[in-house]
């Protein structure tokens, strides 16, 4: 049931879309390309234009500038039905008097699909999303997981090239969520089915995503995989929305290529950048609080730093800390051993980092 790919050509692409609601500005220039058989994921805070952008590639809006593009082709003269996209919505919308079947069934009885070969499907898609005892429910007598997998039937059954989620888990309690995040996984690869899916929820993300957009105030800031985009983001507001992160202000004082030394208050810190940035330019270094080691005594490299308080969580200990130039720090320590006593608060510590580990944002 998997779709004929030809893998080359992008399932959808968006170059430099534009989209204004009257004076408004929504999307400024967006450029991006979806591949086939990808699950991508549009990420950003509320507002920032996520669900707009999903709305002009399933063609309920149109862009005030740019392109769409299906498998290549520019879509913008194709109304949303006769587009091969699917939406599946947060609120499911789902037709309340129909059975289980009939929901899954109805978008190929729109398309005029022969009574058996509708049949066959829907028995497949019960199967897919696991609800063959339900078939004959109304779907009002369902619990809400339930319901989601209906809806994710009801979009898979006529094979659309690219599904788009709209925030589908987002009214299911935590559990549920953690389960249909590992659910959507699996039919996203067993279709082949290109998904791309809108979330605020950066663990969404980064447990599902083949690749991410992380998108703010209209513009993409960032594209790729979980782990580049957690390791070495591209600006301060990926860092701080994906994880936690800490944000040292310093002057590059020398550079090597991208390794680059940089004079900190307290002391001189190694860091990884991008680009090289030259000596002088004012810095920002960001560092992940699991990245950092401790140390009682000044060892070279170390920055100073005062415990102001330490919170023992079991697994890991949490230390909050304060720099020299007064910026707050966090450090999060595995508790590898039973026999080591976390540091106290008050303590003058040093903290370590290994250049690998830190990022250099230029300000
Ligand atoms: P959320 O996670 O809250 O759904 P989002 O990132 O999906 O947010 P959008 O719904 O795409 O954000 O909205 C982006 C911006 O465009 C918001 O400021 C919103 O108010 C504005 N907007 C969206 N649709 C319209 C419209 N039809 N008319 C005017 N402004 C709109």
């Amino acid at each position: 049931m998997k779709p004929e790919t030809d893998f080359k050509t992008p399932s959808v692409a968006a170059e430099g879309i534009v989209k204004d609601f009257g004076t408004f500005t929504a999307l400024k220039r967006v450029d991006l390309t979806i591949d086939q058989n990808e699950f991508f994921t549009l990420l950003g805070p509320s507002g920032c234009g996520k669900t707009t952008l999903l709305r002009l590639i399933a063609g309920f809006e149109a862009p005030t500038e740019g392109e769409i593009k299906l498998m290549g082709e520019n879509i913008a003269t194709l109304p949303p039905f006769k587009r091969s996209i699917n939406t599946v919505f947060q609120n499911y919308a789902l037709f309340p008097h129909m059975t289980v079947s009939e929901n899954i069934g109805f978008g190929l009885k729109m398309l005029g699909k022969p009574r058996a070969e509708i049949a066959a499907r829907v028995d497949e898609m019960l199967a897919l999303v696991k609800l063959q005892d339900f078939a004959k429910r109304r779907t009002g007598q369902l619990s809400g997981g339930q319901q989601q997998r209906v809806a994710l039937a009801r979009a898979l059954a006529p094979s659309p090239r690219v599904l788009l989620l709209d925030e589908p888990l987002s009214a299911l309690d935590y559990k549920l969520r953690k389960e249909m995040q590992v659910e959507l996984k699996r039919l996203q690869t067993e279709t082949g089915i290109t998904f791309i899916f809108v979330t605020h929820d950066q663990e969404e993300a980064l447990t599902m995503s083949d690749r991410i957009a992380v998108m703010s105030a209209g513009e993409v800031l960032q594209v790729g995989d979980a782990r580049a985009i957690y390791d070495r983001p591209a600006n301060r507001f990926v860092a701080d929305f994906i994880g936690e992160a800490n944000f040292l202000e310093g002057r590059v004082e020398s550079r090597e290529g991208t390794q680059h030394r940089v004079a900190l208050a307290g002391g001189t810190l190694a860091a990884t950048g991008d680009v090289p940035v030259d000596p002088g330019a004012a810095v920002t270094v960001m560092i992940r609080p699991e990245h950092v080691q401790i140390v009682a005594e000044k060892t070279e490299g170390g920055l100073p730093a005062l415990l102001e308080r330490t919170v023992f969580l079991g697994t890991d200990t949490h230390y909050y800390l304060r720099m020299q130039d007064g910026a707050e720090f966090i450090a999060r320590e595995q508790n590898r051993s039973a026999t080591v006593t976390p540091f106290a608060p008050g303590a003058n510590v040093h903290i370590m980092v290994d250049a690998q580990s830190t990022r250099l944002l230029r300000d």
